[in-house]
């Protein structure tokens, strides 16, 4: 099992890596990168059908983010290019997303959340314009 403490802490480093606060910072960039395929992986599998949950597009915006400061310090006009504009498809679903669900009706049989302007509830059928109505009286 000496081959395996070797690669895990060798000669003062770490899986081989000598760590600083941007390896940190970079590191972190791609654990947050690379988890998300893994999340949006996991819900489509659960659903069986492709799905992108919301944590895809936060790790998304963090990982990016964090891979942006890191290329800055290395100063490499490659990686920096490749994260550069990324954070904006992220922060433009993150929005989309978060409007969405302000938009959706609440039913008030069963509590499902249904899609905006939604008449009949998709889960136990009950009419969403009741509440609407009955305010409007
Ligand atoms: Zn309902």
């Amino acid at each position: 099992m000496d081959w395996l403490t070797d690669l895990i802490w060798y000669d003062g480093k770490f899986f081989g890596i000598e760590w600083s606060v941007w390896k940190v910072v970079g590191w972190a960039g791609n654990v947050a990168f690379f988890t998300r395929f893994f999340i949006q992986w996991y819900a489509t599998e659960k659903l069986k059908r492709v799905v992108i949950p919301v944590a895809f597009w936060w790790l998304s915006l963090v990982g990016s983010l964090l891979l942006l400061c890191y290329s800055l310090r290395k100063q490499d006009s490659v990686f920096i290019f490749a994260y550069l504009f990324t954070w904006i498809p992220y922060i433009r679903n993150l929005v989309i997303h978060y409007r969405h669900n302000k938009a959706c009706i609440q039913c008030y049989s069963c509590g499902t959340s249904c899609p905006p302007r939604s008449n009949f509830c998709f889960e136990c059928g009950a009419s969403l314009s009741q509440a609407e109505d009955t305010m409007s009286e």
